[in-house]
């Protein structure tokens, strides 16, 4: 078996409600539970989906595996070792590409210049040399060379996204979180941000986390998928095999809703439970329609079919729900 490009064993991230003026968190004081014992490895070369619906911790999780935010508890392992103990090398080899291509790059530089940021971080050749490698990251993204003299506001959506991507593999990294990527654009231009990102990440040998409310997409794109409710993955799996036989209720539930518009389960009545006082037992009990008795008082454990799908779910670990 391929040893992970990315690792998070037990991951969790908590927040304060309110944190004190020094920043301390005072004993007893609530927390928001964002991402709570996350453990997945990512292989070289995969793209792996990560699905849920808004405030599920998806973003979180990103942020978290990318050290941008540091985990509360639990381990982040790349390439089998520690990324914390040079986060200079990691950023190298791990990169993000933002949802909204507006709002994450700088209005007032040029696309030179903000190109030229990473490479300048990194060291990367003189300032000739970095400007052959601008115009060459342009091309590999579908834009013309001179569009580097431009500002981000002169650029459609599409192509500020393209930008985005292209600062984002400025430095030749190995793994990439991409988050929303193609959810801030229109329609017709999703598809081919989509499809760029297709094409890099098999010309380049890239490794995804790919993040997105949209089943179609993911679906497509990646190579296993995994399902996030309440900052905890309930159901992980190859993308068809979940696709054509979820075993969770919470996936069927989104699966079911891949028609809407937004990502709301039908079948899951009421609202997400606060994230500060998630619900006992299995998290999903209060919306599930299979609830048992059981669900309300026990957590589930984790079970894998020989299908590879592995599910948090009473139905499915043995016991009744
Ligand atoms: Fe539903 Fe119970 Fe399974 Fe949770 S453990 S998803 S409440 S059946």
């Amino acid at each position: 078996m391929t040893a992970p490009l990315l690792r998070l064993d037990g991951v969790s991230k908590h927040y304060a409600t309110r944190p004190s003026l020094l920043g301390r968190v005072l004993p007893n004081q609530p927390m928001v539970r964002a991402v709570q014992d996350v453990s997945l490895s990512i292989a070289p070369g995969e793209i792996l989906g990560l699905v849920g619906e808004s405030g599920s911790g998806k973003s979180t999780l990103g942020r978290v595996a990318l050290l941008l935010e540091p985990p509360t508890s639990g381990t982040v392992a790349f390439d089998g070792a520690n990324p914390a103990s040079d986060l200079h090398a990691f950023r190298r080899r791990a990169q993000m590409v933002f949802q909204d291509p507006a709002s994450s790059l700088n209005r007032s530089l040029t696309i030179e210049r903000i190109l030229d940021s990473p490479l300048s971080v990194h060291r990367f050749g003189n300032r000739a040399e970095r400007r052959v490698r601008i115009a060459e990251l342009l091309e590999l993204v579908g834009l013309r060379p001179e569009m580097a003299r431009r500002y981000p506001h002169e650029l459609s959506g599409g192509q500020r996204q393209r930008v985005g991507i292209a600062r984002a593999l400025a430095i030749e990294p190995a793994f990439i979180v991409l988050d929303e990527p193609t959810s801030a654009l229109d329609v017709s231009i999703q598809a081919q941000v989509a499809n760029l990102l297709v094409e890099l990440q098999q010309r380049l040998s890239l490794t995804y986390l790919f993040i997105s409310h949209d089943l179609r997409l993911v679906r497509w794109l990646c190579d296993r998928i995994a399902v996030m409710y309440l900052g905890r993955i309930v159901e992980i799996g190859p993308a068809e095999t979940l696709w054509n036989a979820p075993l969770h209720p919470y996936t069927r539930a989104l699966l079911n809703a891949v028609t809407a518009e937004d990502l709301r389960p039908p079948e899951a009545a009421g609202d997400v439970p606060s994230p500060i006082r998630p619900p006992p037992g299995c998290a999903f009990h209060p919306r599930c329609p299979m609830a048992g008795p059981r669900c309300a008082q026990h957590a589930p454990r984790a079970t894998t079919t020989t299908d590879g799908v592995t599910t948090a779910c009473h139905l499915h670990d043995g016991g009744v729900a």
